[in-house]
């Protein structure tokens, strides 16, 4: 028996639809990369995407975090912050002043340092996922 195979053809189609791995995407952003190339810049500010990549030119514009970023550091650092009160205050019993003079300064230091970090996460994770907005003029930035 003859087998037919259709060979590949490249379309728009397929063109599209390349893969995009979601777990090197979201470690770039992280690291404040471009979750495509890995390359150019994804912050132009400490929370502002860049409008396009200055390696690659992939267009940040429909990727937008909104809270989602600031909810998982509340989340992340809250999961840090609070069994270490617990620990320490069922241990230890400090006075209330010095664990206010720890725990305050550590939430707010860890919040900071993680809130850049974890957006640029969410948004290496939206481009991987083609999670954005659509527009007419560019459909899969
Ligand atoms: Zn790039």
């Amino acid at each position: 028996m003859e087998t037919v195979s259709t060979p590949t053809v490249w379309s728009q189609e397929t063109a599209l639809k390349e893969k995009r791995d979601v777990w090197q995407a979201m470690k770039r952003g992280f690291r404040g990369r471009c979750p495509r190339c890995g390359e150019g810049k994804l912050f132009r500010a400490f929370l502002k995407t860049a409008d396009s990549c200055s390696n690659c030119g992939q267009d940040f514009t429909p990727h937008r975090a909104d809270d989602l970023p600031a909810y998982l550091v509340i989340v992340i650092v809250g999961h840090i912050v609070v069994p270490l009160a617990l620990m320490i205050e069922t241990n230890y019993s400090p006075p209330v002043a010095l664990q206010l003079a720890i725990y305050l300064p550590l939430t707010f230091v860890a919040s900071l340092a993680l809130l850049q970090p974890v957006k640029g996460a969410v948004v290496g994770m939206q481009w991987a996922l083609r999670m954005h907005g659509f527009d007419e003029n560019n459909p899969e930035p």
